[in-house]
């Protein structure tokens, strides 16, 4: 039997903390899908086919080197929904702090009652990259920060080019 786990988010872009989970997911499984959410009205920084690149550039050898098969893809519909499209039977989520963790044992409440199939696994972040979220990597690069402690290469120069054609 073959095991699927979905890694939904934003991956706005994809950071540090990011590849610290999917690491941990390719340990886990045999198959990992990451969803990347489009939504409906806001547009965000990187577009989303950049968002997907940036993902398979990145993840895709890490994926290889574990002998796992990477999927990536965007949605806009519901995650459970999403899950039994994919046949994924796994949901991972990073575990930052309290606050990540109130939010999702809701998410993990509302996911339990619509698609009792679906198994929640959370994945601590590590100690180096527990501090890195992608709101403040957008913020501390349109401020003229310096991402590049944050996030992989190819996505500090993506993030560049974006802010350099808004
Ligand atoms: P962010 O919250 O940074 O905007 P996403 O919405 O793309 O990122 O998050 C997708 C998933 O990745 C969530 O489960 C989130 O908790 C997890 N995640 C994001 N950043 C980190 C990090 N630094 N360490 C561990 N998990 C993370």
């Amino acid at each position: 039997m073959i095991r699927t786990a979905l890694y939904p988010g934003s991956f706005d872009p994809l950071t540090n903390g990011h590849i610290d989970i999917l690491q941990a997911a390719f340990g886990l499984v045999d198959r990992v899908i990451v969803a990347v959410g489009r939504h409906p009205t806001k547009s965000g920084l990187l577009d989303i086919d950049k968002r997907i690149a940036l993902i398979e550039e990145v993840a895709g050898p890490l994926a290889e080197s574990s002998e796992v098969t990477l999927e990536v893809l965007s949605f806009d519909n519901l995650v459970v929904d999403l899950a039994q499209e994919v046949g994924a039977t796994i949901l991972i989520r990073g575990l930052r702090d309290g606050t990540d963790l109130d939010y999702e044992m809701q998410m993990v409440g509302m996911n339990r009652t619509m698609a009792h199939w679906l198994q929640t696994v959370f994945v601590p972040a590590s100690p180096h990259h527990r501090h890195i979220t992608a709101t403040l990597v957008r913020q501390i690069a349109a401020m003229g920060g310096d991402i590049g402690p944050f996030v992989p290469a190819s996505a500090a120069d993506a993030v560049r080019v974006a802010l350099a054609e808004r």
